[in-house]
This record gives C-alpha cells, sequence and structure tokens, in this order.
C-alpha cells in the first residue's frame, strides 16, 4: 500500500483552501507570500517557513496527490499542465509543456538533475555581472539540493536511452549516466503524469509538505492577478479563485504581506510583474526568456524499444554542447524523452495514414531530441513574454538563422547517432521528411529541410528566463539574490532569473539558486 503523503498531512491539520471551495471573499496575513509552488517556491516555502516566518504558498493549480496519478495522458495532461500540456509560442512553433498544479512544473518532470555547467557559470559571471554565483560557491547549495531529494546517478537503462548510449559509444562521442531525484524508484516511466508511488522527490512530496508541517497555509486553485504595489513597495497581492475547471470564480482572496516571493516560473512570473505594471525603466520584463528548443530524432529498430517503459532519461550526451565555446555556434545537448502516444502523436509530423503507420510501430521507436543551447550569442536573444487580451501570457519566440542552424546539425547528429546504433530507419521531425533507411540518405534530406517555424518540429520542456539577475541594473531586474531592483519587499526566486538558457535541464540549478537566496532571505526577515 503506497502512503498517501498529501491525505495523511491533510488528516493531521495542515492548513489548506482550495479556491474551487472557497464561499466567500478572504482577507489573510503573512509574513511571506510565495506566488507558485514549484521548484523555486516549494524550495523557499519550505527554507522560510522553517525559519519560523510565517508563510502561504499560492499556487493556480490543484492539490493532487499519489493516488490522483494513473498513468494515463489524458487525465494529467488537462489536470496538472498549463494549457492541458497544449502550451505553445505564439506562432505556435514551439510546443511548451509547463507543470500547473501543486508542485508545479517537478511534480511532472522527468527528474534529470544536472548541476548548472561550469561554462554557464562563467559566462553569466563575465557577460552579465552574476560575481557571487561561482561554481565553488554554489557547490554547498549543488550538494544540499542533491542531499534533500535523494539525487545520485540512475544506472539502470531502458532500450531508449541505451540505444542513445549505444550510438555514442559507436561514434566515440562523450556520455554520461543521469542523476535523478528518486528514492525507491519502481522505474515505471510515468514521471510525466505525476509519481504514483511517491519515489519522484518533487516539490509536491518533499519540501511543501515540509513547509506545511511548519506551519505554512497552501492555498491551491488561486491564481495572482496582481501585486498590489504603491511607494515603490509590494505590500501583498490580489488573487482570483478558480474552479475545477481552472475557470475564474466571482470569490476573490486578498493576501497581505511583509514581503512577497515571485515564484510563478518563467512565463508565469515576468506575467504577473506585467500584469501589475510594475517599474521597468530599461523594458526588460519578460524579454530574454529561453526554451532550450529541442529538435526531434525518431528511428525505428528492428527490435521493441518500449520507450514508454523506464526512467524516462538516464543517459545524456554533451559532445556538443560547448565545442566551438560558450558564445560560438548554437551548441546542442542530446537526450532521450518518454515517448507515449499522445505526446508522440501530437509531436510526430505528417498526417493519415503516415501518421497512422508511424504510431503503429510505437514499441520499436526511439527518439532522441536536442536540446539547443540558447542566449549565449548576440544572435540568440531568446522570446518575450505578452500578455493577450484577457491578462494571460503568451511567449513570442521568433527562432533566429543562428538557431536554425544549430537545428540542422543537431537534426544531422541525432540521425549519424541512430544509425550507429542500428536503426533501420531514421525520420527527423519535419514536415517535409520522411523515413530513410541510411546514414547518407539522411545527410542528404536534412541538408536538403528548409529550416523553418511550423516546419520543422520544436518543443521545450525547459522555460528559463525573462525576469533576469546580474551586476547592471541596465541589463538586470534583479540582483543576484533575486531582489527585484525598483520595489522593496519582492524577490523573485524561480527559473525565470537565469540571464540565459543554461545548456544543462534546470531544476537542480533551480533548486542551488534557491535555497541559497531563501537562506539569506530568511536571515534578513528575521531580524
Ligand atoms: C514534462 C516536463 C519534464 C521536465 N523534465 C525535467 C527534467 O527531467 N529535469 C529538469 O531539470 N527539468 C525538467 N523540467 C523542467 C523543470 O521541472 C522546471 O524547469 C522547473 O520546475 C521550473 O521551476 P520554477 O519554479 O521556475 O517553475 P514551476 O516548477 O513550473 O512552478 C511554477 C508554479 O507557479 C504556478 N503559477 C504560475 N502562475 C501563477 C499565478 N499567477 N498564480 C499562482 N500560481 C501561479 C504554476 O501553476 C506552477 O505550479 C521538466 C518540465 C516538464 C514540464
Amino acid at each position: 500500500m503506497i502512503k498517501d503523503i498529501i491525505a495523511e498531512g491533510l488528516a493531521a491539520g495542515w492548513r489548506h483552501i482550495d479556491g474551487a471551495g472557497l464561499q466567500k471573499d478572504q482577507h489573510l496575513q503573512c509574513d511571506v507570500l510565495i506566488i507558485g509552488s514549484g521548484a523555486g517556491g516549494g524550495i523557499s516555502a519550505q527554507v522560510l517557513a522553517q525559519a519560523g516566518l510565517t508563510v502561504i504558498v499560492v499556487d493556480e493549480g490543484p492539490l493532487k496527490s499519489s493516488q490522483d496519478f494513473k498513468m494515463q495522458e489524458r487525465q494529467a495532461y488537462p489536470d496538472l499542465y498549463q494549457e492541458s500540456a497544449a502550451r505553445k509560442t505564439k506562432d505556435k512553433a514551439i510546443g511548451i509543456f509547463q507543470g500547473r498544479c501543486v508542485g508545479g512544473s517537478t511534480t511532472v518532470n522527468w527528474t534529470t538533475s544536472l548541476r548548472t555547467p561550469d561554462l554557464t557559470l562563467q559566462h553569466w559571471q563575465q557577460r552579465w555581472g552574476c560575481k557571487q554565483l561561482s561554481s565553488d560557491a554554489l557547490r554547498p547549495y549543488f550538494e544540499q539540493a542533491e542531499q534533500l531529494l535523494g539525487i545520485e546517478p540512475w544506472l539502470s537503462t531502458n532500450a531508449n536511452n541505451g540505444l542513445l548510449a549505444k550510438g555514442c559509444h559507436a561514434l566515440g562521442w562523450s556520455y554520461q549516466p543521469v542523476p535523478r531525484n528518486v528514492r525507491q524508484c519502481w522505474d515505471l516511466g510515468y514521471c510525466g503524469m505525476g509519481c504514483p508511488t511517491n519515489a519522484k522527490q518533487s516539490m509536491l512530496v518533499t519540501t511543501i509538505p515540509a513547509a506545511l508541517n511548519a506551519g505554512a497555509r497552501l492555498l491551491s486553485r488561486c491564481r495572482v492577478e496582481t501585486l498590489d504595489i504603491s511607494k515603490q513597495a509590494v505590500h501583498g497581492a490580489s488573487l482570483q479563485a478558480l474552479d475545477q475547471q481552472q475557470r475564474p470564480r466571482k470569490v476573490k482572496v486578498k493576501v497581505q504581506a511583509r514581503h512577497v516571493v515571485l515564484a510563478a516560473g518563467a512565463i508565469g512570473s515576468p506575467a504577473v510583474l506585467l500584469r501589475s505594471q510594475a517599474p521597468d525603466p530599461y523594458l526588460l520584463m519578460g524579454k530574454r526568456t529561453f526554451l532550450h528548443p529541442s529538435v526531434m530524432s525518431g528511428a525505428l529498430f528492428k527490435q521493441e524499444v518500449m520507450s514508454h517503459q523506464g526512467a524516462p532519461q538516464s543517459v545524456y550526451s554533451d559532445q556538443f554542447v560547448w565545442s566551438d565555446g560558450a558564445e560560438g555556434p548554437c551548441g546542442y545537448k542530446l537526450e532521450v524523452p518518454p515517448v507515449h502516444p499522445i505526446l508522440l502523436a501530437t509531436k510526430t509530423s505528417g498526417f493519415g495514414r503516415f501518421h497512422s503507420e508511424m504510431m503503429q510501430q510505437i514499441n520499436h521507436l526511439q527518439v532522441t531530441i536536442a536540446l539547443l543551447r540558447d542566449g549565449f550569442h548576440e544572435q540568440s536573444v531568446g522570446g518575450e513574454v505578452q500578455l493577450r487580451g484577457d491578462g494571460s501570457p503568451v511567449l513570442d519566440y521568433p527562432i533566429s538563422d543562428f538557431l536554425w542552424r544549430g537545428a540542422r546539425r543537431a537534426l544531422l547528429s541525432m540521425a549519424e547517432l541512430q544509425f550507429a546504433a542500428g536503426a533501420s530507419k531514421v525520420y527527423p521531425l519535419h514536415e517535409q521528411s520522411q523515413l530513410v533507411s541510411s546514414w547518407s540518405a539522411a545527410k542528404q534530406l536534412i541538408e536538403q529541410l528548409p529550416m523553418q517555424a511550423l516546419a520543422t518540429r520544436l518543443a521545450s520542456a525547459h522555460v528559463m528566463g525573462g525576469c533576469p539577475m546580474g551586476g547592471d541594473e541596465k541589463q538586470s531586474l534583479l540582483n543576484e539574490q533575486g531582489d527585484f531592483r525598483w520595489l522593496t519587499n519582492l524577490s523573485v526566486i524561480d527559473g525565470s532569473i537565469f540571464p540565459t538558457s543554461l545548456g544543462a535541464n534546470p531544476q537542480l540549478s533551480i533548486y542551488a539558486i534557491a535555497l541559497r537566496n531563501a537562506q539569506l532571505l530568511a536571515k534578513r526577515l528575521r531580524v
């Protein structure tokens, strides 16, 4: 019998309000209001509540538990993801996956836990003035996060990952095992639908329970519309209660707070600031939002691959991430995704009979993805979070020729790798693509494919930036402790604070910097 951590906590008296059940308007007070309960918000909640501060955590998504996680895409996507996992950039060219539930994206992520690359931190120091964030200075926080969340290399590899390793090995390319944030993982492979066994050490089962045990209050299905700002200071926020389908209800909540931590994620945090008309003298808000836009390549093998089973990611290759230096041509990291039917059906190109034949071969399909490292080059400036007429956010992310060149090279590398691993056919994901049976045919095809929005298939589960930290006020909204430069009582602690993308999966970078900045904040607020 799997222990339901959430049901037990609620029965033991955790203070939780579900916006869908609220009968009348509320007015609440606390020392710290935390907006968002994902990687940044979860860590902040534990640190600040355990420091003895009164904390309210609010999330626009629902509070779910292991019992609700049924390993069913059709249920998980509408329940746990922003826009039912169909969020897209403004021109619809890049699919964006983000969590929308208590625990945020950590509840649905694939558990890969990598430290921020040294070259990224060096670039931030030199180019963005993040002088305090060296690898040495962050090491204790990486270690704390790794201990807290059980992060260790995962050595049992499914065939999808095994073929990535095999291809790298055959070509002499570097590859490494993935460290994961799991304890007693059953190796099911359904991490993206919420962990049914509580093995994944997401914020839902670690820091949020710890914060609630320390007396914090949780408001789920309550969306922060605006921050309450006057006299260059933040005094709290105005919230909208949501119903079970995430639609606004008539009920409103006001929270008055000594300090606000904005942790609504990249896209979510800039959106709250934009809706609040927060001061932004250098017009930086929401700009330089990054995605690691990812191109994909399918490969058919004679044997079954069963890419839906087992730890989703257990091998990666950094062969091409830094090959030309941080500021050279676009680098890319090679990984695999889990291959579940809805995910595949919505990401694979083609339609009709061709699409149906691809879907029928799902158990023989290996998929490799290449995550483009954006934001390090002057021609790679990322996207901009904008508000629609109803105040909801959308990311405008035009793709530069610099990134398209990276995308083409990445498609070539992936096809080469898949044939080296023994693929019988390879299918670069593109509207004008076809199945090819040899590396030379793949090369010919990929060199001719037009690299264009909506033709080349792109997706991302890594949203970063939009509220950048740094040393220069003309280039950054926040200092390195996450304090908003133009308003007192406001910090931002989540993935939106990065001045570039990372060149690595983001969760451990967010945990470590959140631990650092939340601990510094707790010291200041306790005085
Ligand atoms: C499918 C998937 C797989 C991934 N796999 C990995 C992986 O293997 N390794 C890795 O390192 N990273 C992975 N990631 C990314 C990683 O989980 C995120 O980068 C990280 O969780 C971001 O943390 P955050 O605090 O910035 O935002 P989030 O964790 O996304 O949390 C933000 C929270 O804010 C809430 N929110 C937003 N707006 C409001 C508002 N106005 N009012 C109230 N609440 C609001 C949201 O509902 C959400 O819960 C994955 C992500 C996804 C979606």
